[in-house]
């Protein structure tokens, strides 16, 4: 009895980062994500328990498990995705200088509820045996006649095109992003394709001649494939155009942590230094935090301009944009 006793009391007086414990839920996968949980643990002491999960179970959990939720911390991607999670009440505001100061404002939610932590950029690929990047301008234009039978696209239902085009929504407004979305239809090659890996190989197998995809699939293929006949091209860069339309990976503190002020931490950590360049490296992804530096082999790819409204707006408009998408027939 009294070794409880005074176990009970050590445990009482345990300074909030030291022998510290976080639970994080992350749709992340574990070979993105565990090297920075280890990362985290060597440099401060706390351990880090995670679950992995794709997003929408991981969500559908932390809404289920309400206040008796384990999780401290939540990654997810895609900025629908984290809109969707504060929509719902699970995501903690945080009052963080070195979060707000970390992550440019267009990157986290307007509510500091969730913060992206590395971007991801969803652009044009082409074939260059059957298009030069002179012929290519914006996403816009790959609905125009001269691109009939050579654009493959992926599902509708990915997030990441929803994500798309909701921002087309709040950037081009409805009427002109539904005749853009049905232009891309009717110039598909194919029927949309499952993942971003099949239409970059659709691309480089020149079925089609232009896709849109994010990055980091690209710079995964062409490290074990470096002979796909496949480019990455940078649209809307003109003076006036939105810019390569982005979106994050990024992550909250749960409303019902255990350890708020650890995951707090642990949230500020990811966002500088060393742990920002490896979050954003780990998936060939761009650091979020500005002064942090890209891993070199997407830093190849060269230098473009992204689009910087909030990225909150794929998560505000996503069911319109569900809607305009299917309306268009785009399946
Ligand atoms: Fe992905």
């Amino acid at each position: 009895m009294r070794l409880i006793a005074t176990l009970l009391a050590v445990v009482a007086v345990t300074p909030v980062f030291a022998a510290d414990k976080l639970v994080v839920y992350t749709a992340r996968n574990e070979q993105l994500i565990k090297p920075l949980f280890d990362a985290y643990t060597q440099e401060t002491g706390t351990t880090v328990e995670f679950l992995t999960d794709k997003e929408a179970p991981l969500l559908a959990r932390l809404e289920a498990e309400g206040k008796s939720t384990p999780a401290d911390v939540l990654v997810t991607v895609d900025a629908g995705n984290l809109w969707l999670a504060a929509e719902k009440g699970l995501l903690a505001p945080l009052d963080s200088k070195s979060l707000t100061g970390n992550i440019p404002a267009h990157l986290r939610d307007p509510q500091n509820r969730w913060f992206g932590l590395s971007v991801r950029a969803r652009t044009v690929i082409y074939n260059p045996a059957q298009m030069k990047p002179e012929q290519l301008t914006t996403y816009a234009a790959l609905a125009e006649p001269e691109f009939k039978g050579k654009l493959c696209l992926r599902s509708s239902k990915k997030v990441y095109n929803q994500s798309l085009t909701a921002v087309m929504l709040a950037e081009l407004g409805a009427e002109k992003t539904e005749a853009i979305v049905r232009g891309w239809v009717a110039n598909l090659a194919a029927d949309p394709f499952a993942s971003d890996d099949e239409v970059i190989q659709a691309v480089a197998a020149g079925r089609c001649a232009v896709g849109i995809v994010n990055t980091y699939y690209f710079g995964r293929l062409k490290r074990a494939q470096p002979e796909l006949s496949v480019e990455l091209y940078w649209p809307n860069q003109a003076a006036g155009e939105s810019g390569v339309h982005i979106n994050v990976s990024g992550a909250g503190v749960t409303t019902h942590a255990k350890n708020p002020k650890t995951a707090q931490h642990f949230l500020e950590w990811l966002s500088a230094g060393k742990a920002q360049a490896m979050f954003a490296s780990l998936n060939l992804e761009f650091p979020a935090n500005a002064a942090v530096a890209a891993d070199p082999e997407v830093a190849a790819w060269g230098a473009f301009r992204q689009d910087v409204i909030n990225v909150n707006e794929a998560g505000r408009l996503q069911v319109e944009a569900v809607k305009l998408m299917d309306r268009a027939g785009w399946k």
